[in-house]
């Protein structure tokens, strides 16, 4: 009785869907509405904010805001392809959160924040790839193009007053579009494949709409990833049919060059310890009597696994007892779920427990199954609060708390007393060649404050992202 009268109410607040003919129906009315049909390519400009994924202050947090002074956006769907050209500017102050990138020698930007002057951020998008077409289908007339392209298995229903038009496309990507009562594309959204959260939720919403020559574009775009906003625009000008958007993506695709195998290179940096190298972040492996731990699981499954080989050819009686995780940040966590598919427990930040069990151990993976999607294992996480100390008589490694840092709530580094070593993540980076800071940053500071605050005899640094310096260097560019 129960079921008959669910099925009874479910029916009255939802239409059945509209499916095939009558579908295209739905997506070709609201094309016309929009302006799509007569629309070959579009350029639009704005200012507005960008937040670089993975980086958040606070683990399962919104991720961190630069401003973006200028913004211009060029769709050729004739290819189809995008281009995005923007300037941000790092003026949190505070900065919190990461998002600096990598070091750059030429612009001598990157590598710790703030980051001084104008940062240029362009990119493409080739939306003959998988990757590119799903980015396109979130803009709003590229969604009634891919929906017009899918039309066939389309389907379309109502919900609230609102329609909505779904499809499927690569046999994975379920995109679904909301039009209002006008017609107007307000939302979009799918899932998209991140290694680090997997099924990850990705939004385009469009407010405000205006007319510019019978095509119909929003004065406000917000993109959102895993919940937060990751792109902000306030529209200042619209050109549709504009001849430089018609210029992009033309030409051949360009060739997609498949990424190097990863290849592990030991390098020993002090007693029993050792940077596992592969671009950066790197891991770094510490010697024990009877077996080794390894300080940070960057990237991807692949890493893990390369690096975990690694470890092995060196100490093939050595079994990996430990993973030491610095950070939440998907550059320095990628690769977490990889070590527990292969049973290694984790050691990380007890603010961090929570979101990796609830999110980044169990968040679907189906886009793309990793190791741990296609063997679920349950994790061990070991969790430290202020102090940790891992030891067997012969090697000892401290852990602790980054105290107040803002580059990472719960960021942890790693003291090792026989080397007078320690090891950091994101609070340092070093500018070979480069002329200094306008201003020590406030990661540097801080890192030199924890060091003297828990009275450690360090003399030299090493660097989660590469490379070992004097400790000297690092309380100079704190500008102490
Ligand atoms: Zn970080």
């Amino acid at each position: 009785m129960r079921r008959i009268l669910f099925v009874v109410f479910a029916a009255a607040v939802f239409s059945a869907p509209i499916v095939g003919q009558d579908a295209a129906g739905v997506i070709d009315a609201a094309a016309k509405a929009m302006g799509t049909s007569t629309l070959q390519s579009i350029q639009y400009t704005g200012t507005g904010s960008v937040n670089p994924t993975g980086q958040a202050e606070i683990t399962g947090g919104a991720w961190p805001r630069f401003t973006v002074t200028k913004y211009t956006a060029m769709l050729n769907y004739t290819v189809p392809a995008m281009r995005q050209e923007l300037v941000r500017i790092d003026d949190m102050s505070p900065p919190r959160g990461g998002g600096a990138g990598g070091y750059n020698p030429a612009t001598g930007q990157g590598g710790i924040r703030p980051i001084p002057g104008d940062i240029i951020q362009n990119t493409n998008v080739d939306g003959r790839t998988e990757v590119g077409a799903v980015n396109l289908w979130l803009t709003p007339h590229g969604f009634l193009k891919g929906a017009a392209a899918n039309a066939a298995t389309a389907k379309v229903s109502k919900a609230g007053g609102k329609t909505l038009v779904s499809f499927t496309a690569f046999s994975k990507y379920a995109v679904t579009g909301t039009l209002n009562a006008q017609n107007l594309v307000e939302r979009v959204e799918t899932k998209i494949d991140v290694s680090f959260t997997g099924d990850t939720l990705f939004e385009g919403i469009y407010s405000d709409y205006k007319d510019f020559g019978g095509v119909k574009f929003p004065s406000r775009l917000v993109m959102r990833q895993g919940g937060f906003p990751i792109l902000e625009v306030n529209v200042a000008s619209v050109t549709p049919n504009s001849a430089a958007a018609m210029e992009i993506g033309k030409g051949a695709p360009p060739a997609v060059t498949p990424p190097a195998p990863v290849s592990i290179k030991a390098e020993k940096i002090g007693e029993g310890v050792w940077f596992l190298n592969f671009g950066a972040p790197q891991s770094i492996l510490v010697e024990f009597k009877d077996y080794a731990v390894i300080v940070e699981g960057p990237a991807s499954d692949e890493r893990t696994l390369a690096t975990l080989a690694e470890a092995k050819r060196m100490f093939p009686n050595k079994p990996v007892k430990y993973l030491v995780n610095t950070h939440h940040h998907a550059d320095h966590s990628g690769g977490i779920r990889g070590y527990v598919a292969e049973g290694v427990p984790i050691v990380t930040h007890e603010t961090h427990k929570r979101y990796y069990e609830q999110v980044i151990f169990k968040a679907p993976h189906t886009l793309n199954p990793d190791r741990l999607a296609r063997n679920p294992r349950a994790p061990v996480i070991e969790t430290v609060k202020d102090k940790r100390v891992i030891t067997d008589g012969t090697m000892t490694l401290e852990i602790h708390l980054v105290k107040d840092h803002p580059h990472a709530q719960g960021l942890l580094m790693v003291y090792i007393p026989s080397e007078k070593m320690l090891i950091q993540a994101d609070a340092f980076a070093p500018r070979p060649g480069a002329a200094p800071l306008p201003a020590p940053s406030p990661y540097t500071i801080n890192l030199v404050d924890n060091v003297t605050r828990l009275k450690l005899d360090v003399q030299k640094v090493a660097h989660v992202h590469g490379g070992v310096d004097p400790y000297t260097t690092v309380v100079r560019a704190a500008g102490r």
